[in-house]
């Protein structure tokens, strides 16, 4: 869970990230993730963060 927490949050360009947990072993089906929010968006499979660079700056 910790490891979780501290995850760093992945900027992206545009408002749909995409995350396949890495891929092998520890990856998962890939899971487009929408960021219409000002914040990061959490990956529901992996806890990876996201959020657009349209929000990541001048913001
Ligand atoms: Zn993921």
């Amino acid at each position: 869970m910790e490891r979780i927490a501290a995850a760093p949050v992945t900027v992206v360009a545009g408002r749909v990230a995409m995350c396949d947990g890495g891929g092998g072993a520890l990856g998962h089906p890939l899971e487009f993730i929408k960021l219409d929010a000002p914040y990061p968006a959490v990956c529901k499979y992996c806890g990876a963060k996201f959020i657009s660079a349209e929000w990541g700056s001048g913001h």
